[in-house]
C-alpha cells in the first residue's frame, strides 16, 4: 500500500501553486486529507516575516508530537532549513529547484538535505486544481527588485520567466478540463518576459486566444511595469476589470526608505488613467515601517484619500531578519501601526462601497461555492457577491443585471 502524504501550505498563491507541482510529481504515494492519517507531512513554508517563521516552527512542534516524518520545503527551506535540519526537528529538506524530485526524495530511508539552487523554474504542467474552478498559472519565479523590507529575492532568487509554450500548453490542458478563469501568479509577474525578449502584455494576448478562456486575472503588478504592451490590452473583454498594483506607500520619503522604484506622482497619474477606463484598483500598503513618523503617515494617508482605490491588502510592518529594514532604527510601536492599519482599511472600505454604488455594468460572476443558503463568487471588479437561487449555479458563470449594493457586500437573486 502507498504511504500517505499530507501537504501543509503556508503563505502566498505561488506557494499554493508550488504545492500543486509537488502533488503532480508524487507518483508512488497517496494524499492524506489530515495530519493524523499521514505517514509523511510536507510543509511548504513561508518566511516573509519573522512571525511567518514562528508559525511554521509552531506547526513543526505540533506535528512532531504525532511522531510523523516531517519534510520542509518552500521559502523557509532556504532561510531556516539548515538550523531546523541540524536540530533534527525535520527529516528532510526540499529546496525550490528540487520539488519535482519529491517522489524519489520521499522514498529516502535516510535523512536528506536537498536545497538545490535558485536559478531554475519547474517544467511540470499542472493538470487540475482539485475542488476549484479558477486555475492558477505560474508564469515566472523570483524578483530583481530589492525593496528594503523584503527577503523574497534572497529565498526565491532573481526574476526568470516560464517558457511561453509551457504556459500556453498548460492553459490549453486546463481549458479542456473545464477551467475558464485563469489567475496568473509569480513572485513579480510584471517582470515576465524581460529575460525572453517578450512581455506580460504579449503573453496575455496569446492566452486570450485559447478557446475556452473567458477571464484572466493577474496577481500583483508593480506600477512601473505597466508598459506599452500592457496598455494595449486594457480594453480587452477577457481581462478582469480589476488590477492589483503594489504601491506599498504613498509618502515619498517612505518610498525612498523602503527602496521602492515607484513615486506617488507617477502612481497617481497611472491610477487615475486606469480608473477612467472603469477599473477597480487594489494595492498593497505597509504601515508602521521604520521611519514612518506621524507626519509621514498623515501625508501618505491624505494621498491615499486622493487615489481611486477600491481594494487594499494593508499590512503592519513585520520585521524580517536579514533585510535592510530590520537594521533600521526608529522602529514603530505595534499599537501605533495597528491604529494606522485600521484607518487605512476603513478608508478603502468606504471607497469600495462608493465604487460599487456607482457601477452600472452587469456583473459577470463565476460562482465558487454554496454555503449557508447562498452561492458566492467574484465579479469582474473582484468584489464578492452572495446569490440566492433555486437553480444549481455552483461553478457556473452567471450574469447579473439586478443586484443590491449593501455596505458589506453585493447581493442578488437569480
Ligand atoms: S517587488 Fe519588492 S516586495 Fe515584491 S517580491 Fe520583489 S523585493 Fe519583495
Amino acid at each position: 500500500m502507498h504511504k500517505k502524504v499530507y501537504f501543509k501550505t503556508f503563505g502566498c498563491r505561488t506557494n499554493i501553486y508550488d504545492t500543486q507541482v509537488m502533488i503532480e510529481n508524487l507518483k508512488d504515494f497517496s494524499l492524506s486529507e489530515n495530519e493524523e492519517d499521514a505517514d509523511i507531512i510536507v510543509i511548504n513554508s513561508c518566511t516573509v516575516t519573522n512571525s511567518a517563521d514562528s508559525r511554521a516552527r509552531g506547526y513543526i512542534s505540533k506535528v512532531n508530537k504525532l511522531g510523523k516524518k516531517i519534510v520542509y520545503a518552500g521559502c523557509g527551506a532556504v532561510s531556516k532549513g539548515e538550523s531546523l535540519y541540524k536540530d533534527e526537528k525535520i527529516f528532510g529538506i526540499i529546496g525550490s529547484s528540487e520539488k519535482e524530485n519529491i517522489n524519489s526524495l520521499l522514498k529516502n530511508k535516510d535523512r536528506f538535505y536537498q536545497i538545490g539552487d535558485l536559478n531554475s523554474i519547474e517544467r511540470t504542467i499542472v493538470h487540475n486544481f482539485e475542488g476549484k474552478n479558477r486555475a492558477f498559472i505560474k508564469i515566472q519565479e523570483g524578483c530583481d527588485f530589492k525593496c528594503s523590507y523584503c527577503i523574497i529575492p534572497h529565498v526565491r532568487g532573481g526574476a526568470r520567466s516560464q517558457d511561453e509554450m509551457k504556459i500556453l500548453e498548460q492553459v490549453k490542458i486546463l481549458t479542456s478540463n473545464d477551467f475558464s478563469e485563469f489567475i496568473l501568479t509569480g513572485t513579480n509577474i510584471g517582470s515576465y518576459g524581460k529575460d525572453k525578449n517578450t512581455s506580460l502584455g504579449k503573453l496575455l494576448k496569446k492566452i486570450s486566444l485559447i478557446k475556452g478562456v473567458r477571464r484572466i486575472r493577474l496577481g500583483s503588478i508593480e506600477p512601473i511595469q505597466i508598459d506599452e504592451d500592457f496598455s494595449e490590452i486594457l480594453d480587452e473583454p477577457w481581462l478582469e476589470k480589476h488590477l492589483h498594483i503594489a504601491l506599498q506607500h504613498t509618502n515619498e520619503d517612505m518610498l525612498r526608505l523602503m527602496r521602492r522604484r515607484n513615486s506617488f506622482k507617477s502612481d497617481e497619474k497611472l491610477l487615475d488613467n486606469l480608473s477612467s477606463k472603469g477599473f477597480a484598483l487594489g494595492t498593497d500598503f505597509i504601515v508602521g515601517h521604520p521611519g514612518e513618523t506621524d507626519e509621514r503617515f498623515e501625508d501618505g494617508f491624505k494621498k491615499l484619500e486622493m487615489l481611486p482605490l477600491t481594494h487594499i491588502h494593508c499590512f503592519t510592518y513585520s520585521k524580517r531578519d536579514g533585510t535592510a529594514s530590520a537594521a533600521m532604527s526608529s522602529q514603530i510601536k505595534g499599537d501605533v501601526a495597528k491604529q494606522r492599519l485600521k484607518k487605512v482599511v476603513d478608508l478603502i472600505d468606504k471607497k469600495n462601497y462608493n465604487f460599487r454604488k456607482v457601477t452600472n455594468s452587469p456583473l459577470q460572476v463565476l460562482v465558487e461555492e454554496y454555503k449557508n443558503g447562498y452561492f458566492s463568487g467574484l465579479d469582474q471588479y473582484f468584489n464578492k457577491i452572495l446569490i440566492k437561487s433555486k437553480k444549481d449555479i455552483d461553478k457556473k458563470w452567471v450574469v447579473l443585471n439586478d443586484y443590491k449594493v449593501k455596505e458589506d457586500l453585493n447581493y442578488a437573486e437569480f
